[in-house]
């Protein structure tokens, strides 16, 4: 079983640290939500997985496989069975969601067996049609150009559907307000909820308690200024979501002298 070993995670920004020692580990087979107020560094953290390049880790480890994914190019982390959610994803005029997840699939392969010579396209049609009935897409989806004049809702689709074919050990989701209306959300947890039946690891984080409604979470994580400070099970979330985060900043927030 493969897992993601997060350790002391520090990241700044421009110059200034938000991520100051961050550890999470995150297992195959369980979902990890983790929930904050705005500006903690929920995105940051999703963006350093991505090896998104403003992002600069000063310290700090990443492991996957017996590897520091930090040293690597985000294709290498996605080839190595990362998922890692574009939150913005862009469109690809003339590329078919069908080629499209061909080539990330047959990338994926070769990254495992250099001499793979890629999946045979009948194969893969198959592969599809079963990916997408068990998510209940509707087959003429796989036809369209990615993400062009997609729905918020389609593009989710698009991403649940890429990580049904790609079969990563861990995905990251970083699910923001933007386009998570209750159509979105639908999509996004019945993907993660059937996916998790096949091992599937996840991290999402959630703006918004409501996603833990549909995905229903092993471990929750509450992450104040740059450091996860409380874990606990879903009961957590429901806590948070009574009580708010004025206790949790009580408890943690350095007062001004
Ligand atoms: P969250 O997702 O938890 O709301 P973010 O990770 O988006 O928090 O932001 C954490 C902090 O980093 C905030 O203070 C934000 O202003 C700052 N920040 C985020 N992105 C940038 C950026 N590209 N340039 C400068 N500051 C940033
Ligand atoms: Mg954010």
């Amino acid at each position: 079983m493969s897992q993601l070993e997060i350790k002391n995670l520090h990241v700044s920004i421009e110059g200034k640290e938000i991520l100051k020692g961050l550890d999470l580990t995150i297992e195959q087979g369980k979902v990890h939500a983790i929930m904050g107020p705005n500006g903690t560094g929920k995105s940051t953290l999703a963006y350093t997985l991505m090896g998104h390049p403003s992002y600069e880790v000063t310290d700090g480890e990443v492991f996957f496989k017996g590897q520091n994914i930090l040293e690597l190019e985000p294709d290498e982390r996605s080839r190595l069975g990362l998922f890692l959610a574009f939150q913005y994803p862009v469109a690809i005029p003339g590329v078919t969601v069908a080629n499209f997840l061909r080539t990330a699939l047959n990338a994926r392969r070769r990254a495992e067996n250099p001499e793979d010579k890629g999946m045979p396209i009948p194969e893969f049609r198959k592969l599809l049609k079963e990916k997408m009935s068990m998510l209940k897409v509707d087959q003429a989806f796989a036809g369209r150009y990615l993400n062009d004049g997609f729905s918020g809702g389609e593009k989710k689709r698009a991403e649940i559907l890429q990580m049904a074919t790609l079969q990563p050990e861990i995905a990251i989701l970083d699910e923001t307000d933007s386009g998570l209306d209750i159509d979105a959300l639908r999509i996004v947890s019945e993907g993660v909820n059937t996916l998790l039946s096949q091992d599937l690891g996840v991290l999402v984080i959630t703006h918004y308690q409501r996603l833990l409604n549909y995905i229903k979470p092993d471990y929750v994580h509450i992450m104040l200024d740059g450091r996860i400070v409380e874990s606990g099970g879903a009961d957590l979330a429901l806590h948070l979501e009574e009580k708010g985060y004025e206790w949790v900043r009580e408890k943690y927030e350095e007062t001004p002298a």
